[in-house]
């Protein structure tokens, strides 16, 4: 062996914080293989795919006991500089092993070894223009059922795909050839992107929106980089905005990168995209198959696609002439990962913007604490639009004094009559609760008992509709009980109200009138959930009812009322972001009224009229209120003001996980420097959940430097404890819920 061997740094999908040292392959001409490459590699005694992050050995491993990689399984690097350092800096920020987060980043089709290529994207359809032979169906049945297997896929007379078809059997290919011979269906192969018709012209901007495109995209080509907040209620075109930049950045002849935080946010993003621009544009999310999400993410690495629209892993997608990235509705949750790799898809996007020197919009009407103040610091730019587009005036707040009312399922009768003056003047009425289900808790009249979780720190749902208790947190499932288990009184009655009941109490008082309840047991189905949202745009319900999921980017242009059933869960809840949260759903959910012509009126149900946060929202609007949240959070020593990091630990028996968070405690004390404390270990909120008990340890830091450098000092100590093997942990840098 010479003494000097060229080797390769590869990352590997096994929980080792660090890449791996191997040797080049034999026979091969090791200056071919570069970094961004997958390779297969022997791991003990697996083979599995790693990526080569860069060339040379990091010498921890001595020469005799480094292994060779065996295959090379890339002609080119599949993964760019750009992309590789983003892997690095995740890896990195979040301490998470680096092979885990090259397997994040990655499709998984990719991930498993298989070809870089696209595949053949074969679709069938039912040609609409040829009459079929009944005589000749009837003596095919095979046929006569592939056909009706096709027609019973309601994909609205859209092409099926073959995987959609393989799914009839394995004689499907036969038979979908045999009736294409007939004329009757047709093959069809489609890119992975949607080729856009394009050519709808764009509105005039206002003064605001062009304030903001000329802000961020001033010049011809790709002003480089820059954070920037576009802060604009609902309703006043932030998404003109996005498309007026995409526009430009599309004639600079450079992609852009669309993050939404929902799937179901992206056909309809996708279909403003498709009527204004005539460019390939690729989507990815968890709805698409394995296949269409590596052929979407390779037509965006390859540079065909021009726009990608993706929920939060599209983030690592490699795009290499990347000119912008629009985050919309920046704020929500969802754009954090919250189990294995707990990444934040906004804050990588930023990273991003900057490594590729590109600007970067952050889009919301209830921007985040943490991008509200460096907007204000003056660290992003900060762009409002205060005017809603057209005439749509904004809506009303009120917030209505429930104490000493008699409320029906939760509804008081001065909302009730507000709902019916609405409903009576051919408007559309949308009610707001939280809580799905029929009541949050069971419980008997006479000894107080009440349906717990047997695996939970929590009662159990009563579902009505399927006579069933639920719990919400681990699907564990029951039948209601005739009578009292604890003192045999018959009936448990139900405590409190979810949508279900208060569907119910709504349908008693306006018999006749179209509800439309919308949760997530109501569009459990595929497609359901876009069923019920165009059925809500219809005129046959005046009424809508829904949780947090309508309160997410959908517009309800005929909805003049907004009723909060319940704005005091989001008051008592003791989490420290609980009130930002509230804050946003509040003005979320407004949003959704009045956005045509006619003005809307929010009215909020609570037991705390004088409450501060709703004072303060009422008279100054949401800055208002973030602005006096962002002051509490600094007095507390609270994110944005310090920076968080959660490390979690769950066992069966409570003691396995408390040992370890002490140990844990001791390693973290044994490395804290000036500017860093620990809190805890205390049980977490639900202290046990599905049947294992859960304890927290946090800790806290006044500057991010201080904080990664004392989990840098403190994990290879806190790993080498026998006690963290024995424990399920992990660690949530920057937090956003203390669960
Ligand atoms: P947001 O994304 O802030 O909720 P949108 O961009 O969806 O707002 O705009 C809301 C509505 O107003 C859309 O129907 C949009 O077409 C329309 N709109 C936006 N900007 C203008 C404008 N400058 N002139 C006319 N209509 C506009
Ligand atoms: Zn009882
Ligand atoms: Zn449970």
């Amino acid at each position: 062996m010479s003494s000097n061997p060229e080797g390769f740094r590869v990352a590997v999908p096994v929980p080792l914080r660090q890449a791996l040292d191997y040797l080049a392959p034999t026979g091969n001409n090791p200056v071919l293989l570069q970094a961004g490459m997958r390779v297969r590699v022997p791991v003990g005694r697996r083979h599995l795919v790693g990526v080569v992050m860069a060339r040379g050995l990091s010498g921890e491993v001595s020469g005799h006991r480094l292994r060779r990689i065996e295959a090379i399984l890339d002609a080119a690097p599949l993964l760019d500089e750009v992309t590789l350092d983003l892997i690095r800096f995740t890896a990195s920020y979040y301490h998470h092993p680096l092979g885990e987060v090259v397997a994040t980043a990655l499709p998984k089709l990719l991930r498993a070894g298989g070809p870089a290529r696209l595949s053949i994207m074969e679709h069938w359809r039912i040609r609409s223009d040829i009459s079929l032979d009944d005589a000749v169906l009837a003596r095919a049945p095979r046929q006569r059922a592939l056909l009706d297997f096709m027609r019973s896929l309601e994909t609205g007379g859209q092409p099926v795909s073959s995987e959609t078809l393989a799914g009839f059997g394995p004689s499907w290919r036969t038979l979908a050839h045999a009736l294409a011979a007939r004329g009757w269906i047709e093959r069809i192969e489609k890119s992975p992107c949607t080729l856009a018709s394009g050519g709808e012209s764009p509105p005039p901007l206002n003064s605001e929106q062009l304030a903001a495109v000329g802000g961020i995209w001033p010049a011809s080509t790709c002003s480089g980089f820059g954070v920037h907040l576009l802060d604009g209620v609902t309703g006043s075109g932030k998404t003109e905005v996005y498309m007026g930049l995409i526009a430009k950045a599309l004639e600079d002849g450079r992609q852009v990168l669309v993050l939404v935080p929902e799937i179901g946010l992206t056909p309809q993003l996708l279909k403003r995209f498709q009527r204004r621009f005539s460019v390939p544009i690729a989507s990815l999310h968890s709805g698409l198959s394995e296949t269409a999400r590596r052929d979407a993410w390779l037509a965006s690495q390859s540079g065909e696609a021009a726009i990608l629209i993706g929920t939060r892993s599209a983030v690592f997608t490699p795009m290499p002439r990347l000119g912008l990235i629009v985050v919309d509705e920046e704020h929500d949750a969802s754009f954090k990962q919250q189990d294995g790799l707990r990444y934040h898809a906004r804050d990588l996007a930023v990273w991003r913007a900057r490594r590729q020197q590109v600007p970067i919009v952050l889009g919301s009407a209830t921007p985040s604490l943490e991008t509200l103040r460096h907007a204000l610091e003056g660290h992003y730019r900060h762009h409002r639009l205060t005017r809603r587009a057209g005439n749509a005036r904004p809506p009303r707040l009120r917030v209505l004094d429930i104490r000493h009312n008699r409320l029906e399922a939760g509804l008081s009768a001065q909302l009730m009559s507000a709902v019916r003056e609405r409903v009576e003047q051919g408007e559309q009425v949308l009610l707001f609760l939280n809580r799905r289900g029929y009541a949050p808790v069971l419980i008997c009249h006479e000894c107080g008992w009440t349906a717990s979780c047997p695996r939970c720190d929590a009662h159990l749902t009563w579902h009505a509709a399927s006579y069933r208790l639920r719990c919400h947190h681990c699907g564990h499932e029951t039948t209601v009980p005739a009578s009292c288990p604890e003192c045999g009184a018959e009936k448990p009655r139900p405590l409190g109200e979810g949508t279900e009941r208060v569907e119910q109490q709504l349908s008693t008082a306006f018999p006749g009138e179209g509800i439309l309840r919308i949760d997530r047991d109501t569009t459990r189905w595929r497609g359901a959930l876009d069923a019920s949202l165009e059925a809500a745009h219809g005129k046959s319900f005046p009424i809508l009812l829904g949780t947090q999921m309508l309160t997410k980017g959908h517009h309800f242009p005929r909805v003049t009322l907004v009723g909060v059933l319940d704005a005091d869960q989001g008051l008592y809840n003791v989490d420290y972001r609980a009130h930002e949260q509230l804050a946003q759903l509040l003005v979320q959910v407004a949003g959704r009224a009045g956005r045509a012509e006619r003005p809307g009126e929010v009215i909020i149900q609570t037991h705390q009229p004088e409450h501060p946060l709703l004072q303060t929202l009422l008279r100054g609007g949401y800055e208002a209120a973030a602005v006096m949240l962002l002051e509490e959070r600094r007095i507390s020593g609270m994110p944005p003001y310090a920076n968080l990091a959660l490390v979690r630990a769950e066992a069966v028996r409570p003691e396995a996980a408390m040992r370890f968070l002490e140990a844990a405690r001791e390693v973290f004390s044994a490395e804290q420097r000036e500017g860093a404390d620990v809190l805890g270990p205390v049980p977490a909120p639900m202290e046990r959940r599905a049947g294992r008990y859960r304890f927290q340890l946090l800790l806290r830091a006044t500057e991010r430097a201080i904080l990664h450098r004392w989990l840098a000092r403190a994990l290879p100590v806190l790993d080498a404890l026998p006690e963290s093997r024995r424990t399920r942990w992990s660690l949530d840098v920057d937090p956003i819920d203390l669960y």
